[in-house]
């Protein structure tokens, strides 16, 4: 059977099951923040358990690829697209709830509404996360974090459908939390989290919050669309620096360029396509390997076929 075929019957059940939700040929690029990537086959938006659920048993049936997407804060979509089922989570994953010095949140509530629900509740230890763009379930997914702290330091326990359509609920220690990783099971959806935060005062909270949207402003560009760092920082050193040494900053493909104010951003300068970036990526990781020895490793997720753009 072709691939076409078996989209066309996914869609098909789907419309069925979750009628007035699925979109075809939805184009990814104004749902990521680098603002390039083609078509998602069949797109939905998903708005309770009982239809994620449904999404999952027909991506199962069908054996087709499908990719959740957050906010698209750290993610590089092909051109071409992506051939299978992209879903976004709605309304019933978007709720919070502050009991005593936790809060539990539905995985698609943002980092920055949850940084204000923990000011508001006089909640410290979420501070380092002002200014990160995306969802709690994709911080949770790649531990997020900046200054110093991480998503996985404070996360009590997260709720999610594994692969096989199991709902879990795992603590702390279970998630096994490293730089950027998770130890979720391959492909899971997480769809809620409690984390645990420390008693703390309006005036200490907002003051550090300050400090460190200050630093960001200071450090990073935020004049154009970017994903935030392209690539992971190597044991020991930061990709930035390594970058910069390689004498990458400014360094353009197509509209892609790599930034001037912090060499591990790279900014959409305008009509840039997913596969400048795809190129640039490639072109620094090799001028950064010639000049240190030091392999970087992507932290945006790249998504999709990316042979048209081989060199
Ligand atoms: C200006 C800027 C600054 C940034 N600064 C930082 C920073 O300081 N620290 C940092 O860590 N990151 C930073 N980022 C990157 C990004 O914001 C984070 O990685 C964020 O957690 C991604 O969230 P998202 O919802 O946008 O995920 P998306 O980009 O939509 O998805 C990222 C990955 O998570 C998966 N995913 C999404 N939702 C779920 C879910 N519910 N369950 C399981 N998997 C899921 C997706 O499939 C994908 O693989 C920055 C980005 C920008 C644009």
């Amino acid at each position: 059977m072709s691939n076409d075929y078996i989209i066309k019957k996914a869609q098909e059940r789907l419309t069925k099951l979750i009628p007035g939700k699925l979109a075809t040929d939805k184009v990814l690029a104004k749902m990521t923040t680098l603002r390039v990537g083609g078509p998602a086959s069949i797109f939905l938006s998903v708005d309770t358990l009982a239809e994620l659920r449904v999404v999952l048993q027909v991506v199962r049936d069908f054996e087709l690829p499908s990719l959740i997407l957050g906010r698209g804060s750290n993610i590089l979509v092909s051109d071409n697209g992506f051939r299978g089922v992209v879903f976004q989570l709605g309304q019933d994953f978007n709720q919070t709830a502050v009991k005593k010095n936790e809060i539990t949140a539905g995985a698609a509530v943002t980092l920055t509404s949850l940084v204000q629900s923990a000011l508001k509740n006089s909640l410290g230890g979420l501070t380092f996360a002002v200014g990160i763009p995306g969802t709690l379930g994709a911080a949770i997914a790649i531990n997020a974090g900046a200054h110093g702290a991480a998503v996985g330091d404070i996360v009590r326990n997260v709720t999610y459908y594994t692969e096989d359509l199991q709902l879990q609920r795992q603590g702390h220690d279970y998630l096994d939390f490293g730089y950027r990783t998770s130890g979720l099971p391959k492909n899971a959806i997480v769809v809620e989290a409690t984390l645990a935060l420390s008693l703390s005062s309006a005036e200490i909270i907002k003051s550090q919050m300050e400090t460190n949207w200050r630093r960001r402003k200071t450090n990073q560009p935020s004049e154009l669309p970017n994903a935030g760092s392209m690539f992971k920082n190597p044991a020991d050193d930061a990709a930035g620096r390594l970058i910069e040494a390689a004498g990458c900053k400014g360094q353009t493909i197509g509209g892609a360029q790599v930034s001037g104010k912090h060499a591990n951003f790279f900014m959409n300068t305008g009509g840039a396509t997913a596969a400048d970036f795809y190129l640039l990526m490639q072109d620094v990781a090799a001028k950064v390997e010639a000049a240190s020895g030091i392999k970087l490793e992507p932290e945006v997720k790249i998504i999709g076929d990316w042979s048209y753009a081989a060199r």
